[in-house]
């Protein structure tokens, strides 16, 4: 115990040694707000995606953040679909975002809603702001309109129907929503300054003319609200009160409040942060959807996609995804965050929770010569030395076993302890062996490696002390199993796939190998009952999971991630 007049010391002091709250300045402005009693100390969030692909973990981080300040301060989040573009929208993206969601944890209870539940209000609300000769029908087309609006440094052309009656602008309006003008020939745009310096406020369209299919409202509307015209009344019409975004939208920002301004309606506070980049990753749903399209990958949920399906196949757990969000945070200036990242609180959350059992990939027959022909021995394995509490199992010893090819070599380079004529290795939960002899085909090619082996050392335990410098993984002969490995590797060979040389696509980024198929790898019985979706560990080469084309006739494993180190430092050192 320390006295006033003694020095703290160093690591006791509680505040040292609490782990406090990471701070986040969305949290200080929601916290302020409550203690105002803003909108009655209530919090209300929602994730607004728009169903045009699924998402990605960059959406994983959106998801953390609105989701989880709901959950902290006892508040509310919604799920809301943006599904102003009829064009790009499908059931299918629906579909998969709520499952995503879903396992992410996020938690909308009950409240699913969809911008196209606001169709009827918006229009109401256009027309109010048309009465109120705040909107007016344009003739202009979709070029004109880009070429009237000024730039930065120029002030943008008042449109030559910018002063229609109110009665033109009514019967104009209520004429496109009937159908009777073709696609592009007219829009509704608000009325507010063609000089003002934010672009976003020289008279933004708020409808277009699409004579389009939507996936909820049919062929209802043939004119469609723009994203910037329904997303903050959108919110609005919900309650939210923290509007919780990516940095691009702050420029819409003063839009947004100025429509809820101008309808005199609840007022959300939009807050801005910044979105996740990863390195080795893109995450932009067109990019993602060409790769799908044009088949670069088996689909939306590869698992080489940065998609949340993708990486669920892959064998990412909700929590390694939501750990890793607690810890990037948010802030106000974009940034790259390293893959390893991601990958680290992966391997974390694996290590608690994964088996260990062994598997060998690249396979070579090794015979134990002086162990009894037909005898096998169950011997005893820990099943996870993180959790004693998921016990251990019995996978079988035998004469002949497979070893990897890697873990043997005929003339080892210096530093490679593993087997080798006349070394002694542990076999993993076996027995001590030694090589003694090599069998190999017309080309030279080890194909058979003879052993003997101490029957003193049983459970690979060295009685006498001595030691070995390496124990090796392996799988009984005849008791094994066969299954198809995927080893995967990041998509992208490089860390920014977004820079792409002069004239050409960003495809050109993509790692030629970052699928590796193992057609016949061998592994331990226990795994015979592997069902899709079950996360291992196979010792030294990974973490992997059983992909969901896994049938007990043809198991398929997807490698996860590899163990950090192990591996490739070994590979490196016997080199
Ligand atoms: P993309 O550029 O990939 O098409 P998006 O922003 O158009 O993404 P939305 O469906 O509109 O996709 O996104 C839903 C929510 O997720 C939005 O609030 C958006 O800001 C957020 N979001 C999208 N991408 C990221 C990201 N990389 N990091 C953090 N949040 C993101
Ligand atoms: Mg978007």
């Amino acid at each position: 115990m320390s006295t006033p007049n003694s020095e703290p010391e160093a690591g006791t002091n509680a505040a040292e040694t609490s782990t406090p709250v990471a701070s986040n300045f969305i949290r200080d402005i929601i916290l302020e707000d409550i203690k105002n009693n803003k909108n009655g100390g209530r919090v209300h969030t929602r994730f607004p995606p728009e169903p045009n692909g699924y998402l990605h973990v960059g959406h994983a981080k959106s998801i953390n953040i609105n989701f989880g300040f709901a959950q902290e301060f006892g508040g509310k989040c919604n799920l809301r679909f943006d599904d102003t573009n009829p064009s790009k929208e499908e059931t299918e993206y629906v579909d998969s975002i709520i499952e995503d969601v879903h396992w992410l944890g996020g938690d909308w209870e009950g409240r699913m809603f969809y911008a196209s539940d606001y169709f009827d209000q918006l229009f109401e609300w256009a027309v109010q702001m048309i009465k109120d000769g705040k909107a007016y029908v344009c003739d202009l087309n979709a070029e004109q309109v880009r070429q009237t609006r000024g730039n930065y440094s120029e002030p943008g052309q008042d449109s030559p129907y910018r002063n229609r009656s109110v009665e033109e602008n009514l019967d104009l309006f209520m004429r496109m929503k009937n159908g009777e003008f073709p696609d592009g020939s007219r829009t509704l745009r608000a009325k507010i300054d063609m000089a003002a310096p934010n672009l976003n406020f020289r008279d933004p369209v708020m409808y277009r003319i699409l004579h389009e299919h939507h996936h909820r409202t049919g062929d209802k509307w043939c004119i469609y609200p723009m994203y910037d015209y329904a997303h903050g009344q959108s919110d609005s019409i919900e309650g939210i009160t923290h509007s919780i975004c990516t940095l691009e939208f702050e420029d819409h920002r003063p839009l947004y409040d100025w429509y809820v301004e101008q309808l005199g309606i609840h007022h959300p506070q939009q807050i801005e942060f910044d979105r996740l980049s990863l390195t080795y990753t893109l995450l932009s749903k067109r990019k993602l959807l060409k790769l799908v399209q044009e088949k670069f990958v088996t689909g939306w949920d590869d698992p080489r996609m940065p998609t949340i399906s993708g990486m669920r196949r892959r064998g990412y757990t909700p929590e390694a995804i939501r750990n890793f969000c607690k810890r990037i945070g948010v802030s106000k200036t974009p940034g790259i965050i390293e893959l390893g990242l991601l990958e680290y609180f992966l391997r974390e959350d694996l290590n608690k929770r994964a088996d260990r059992v062994m598997a060998v990939l690249n396979p070579l027959k090794v015979i134990i010569d002086n162990y009894p022909e037909g005898q096998v021995e169950m011997m005893d394995a820990v099943n996870n030395p993180e959790d004693a509490s998921k016990g251990s199992r019995q996978v079988p010893f035998s004469r002949e076993l497979y070893i990897e090819q890697d873990d043997f070599r005929e003339v080892p380079p210096k530093g490679y302890y593993r087997l080798s004529p006349g070394k002694e290795v542990r076999l993993r939960y076996g027995y001590l062996v030694t090589c003694t002899s090599v069998v190999k085909d017309a080309d030279g090619n080890v194909t058979e490696v003879h052993c003997s082996y101490d029957p003193a050392t049983r459970g690979g335990n060295t009685p006498d002390g001595r030691k070995v410098k390496s124990t090796i993984h392996w799988v009984s002969a005849s008791q094994a199993i066969e299954a198809e490995v995927r080893i995967y590797d990041n998509l992208f060979k490089v860390e920014d796939p977004n820079q792409v040389p002069e004239g050409e696509e960003f495809t050109v980024n993509l790692n030629p190998n970052s699928l590796q198929l193992v057609p016949n790898a061998k592994l331990e019985p226990f795994l015979s009952n592997a069902k899709p979706g079950d996360r291992v560990q196979f010792e030294r080469l990974g973490y992997f999971c059983v992909d969901k084309e896994s049938a007990p006739e043809h198991l398929v494993f997807n490698r996860t991630v590899a163990l950090r180190d192990t591996w490739a430092k070994v590979e490196k050192k016997s080199k």
